[in-house]
């Protein structure tokens, strides 16, 4: 099962990739880390990019096209993957499908986070996460239980992304508005773009996005972000599939959890009674 996670940033796409690739044994490929991983690396391509990552803007297409084709080439990249911030252009989008078709493969799903710009600006301005495990926090809506020490892992150290300011967030939005939105309709003409509001929970989009993957209908959600239409292309694809969707029956189960509303408080104790007595009468 082979994905694309579409949104702007401080949409969620990255900690919801990590979720899918556990629950779904896909790889996580964001291109956002890779090209930090260059800089902080100091190679050529480092190098390169830095300033322009630094300022909020889009690295050249084609370095980008190139850092993940070579990924996808990997073996580690057949169990299928979950791209996170790729494409960001339609270019990178044409050259996608390029390399993908020339592996006999398709994308199944492409899914858009649907968040609203005001809020992102404050969720991806107050963000950090820890040195050592990289687990996520925020200096409003979700601090260490205890200052200054990770949940997960007790490290002391934390580190802060220089583009995750609220100067550059704001040409990163626009970047995203201007040269990655255009491709959504790229994406709904192929009948492959779904959506989830990425406003809710986290565990409320990790959900949307697993009845997705899952085959089911997304949830008919209050925001207009809802249901989208159902991709008409999930039938002909290549191996790793099948250990995907082997994961497909949890979503149903957990759509049940409206079984909570119990008004039959009263009716159930009264049939109580009777059922008391028996086993008393057999001790
Ligand atoms: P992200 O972690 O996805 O928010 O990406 C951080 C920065 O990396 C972006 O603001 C861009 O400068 C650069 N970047 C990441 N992915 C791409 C891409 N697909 N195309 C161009 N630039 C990218």
């Amino acid at each position: 099962m082979d994905i694309v996670l579409l949104g702007p940033p401080g949409a969620g796409k990255g900690t919801q990739a990590k979720r899918l690739e556990d629950k779904y044994g896909l790889v996580q490929l964001s291109t956002g880390d890779m090209l930090r991983a260059a800089v902080a690396s100091g190679s050529e391509l480092g190098g390169k990019v830095r300033a322009i990552m630094d300022a909020g803007e889009l690295v050249p297409d084609d370095l980008v096209i190139q850092l993940i084709s070579e990924r996808i080439a990997r073996p580690d990249a057949r169990k299928g993957f979950i791209l996170d911030g790729f494409p960001r252009t339609t270019k990178q989008a044409e050259a996608l499908d390029k390399m993908l078709a020339d592996k006999g493969l398709k994308l199944d799903h492409v899914i858009e986070m649907k968040v609203d710009d005001a809020q992102l600006v404050d969720r991806i301005s107050g963000r950090f996460t820890c040195a050592t495990c990289g687990a996520g926090y925020h200096d409003r809506n979700h601090k260490p239980k205890v200052e200054g020490v990770c949940d997960r892992c007790g490290s002391h150290q934390f580190v802060r992304r220089p583009d995750d300011n609220a100067e550059t967030v704001k040409k990163r939005l626009a970047a995203y508005h201007s040269q990655t939105a255009p491709i959504l309709p790229y994406y709904r003409a192929k009948g492959l773009l779904q959506s989830v509001d990425g406003m809710a929970g986290i565990n409320d989009v990790t959900a949307a996005l697993s009845r997705i993957l899952d085959g089911g209908a997304a949830r008919p959600a209050p925001s207009p972000a809802g249901a989208v239409v159902r991709p008409a292309k999930r039938a002909a694809k290549p191996a790793a599939r099948a250990s995907a969707r082997t994961k497909s029956k949890p979503a149903r189960a957990k759509a049940k959890p409206v079984r909570k509303p119990a008004p039959k408080a009263r009716p159930k104790r009264a049939k109580k009674r009777p059922i008391k007595r028996r086993s008393k009468t057999k001790v």
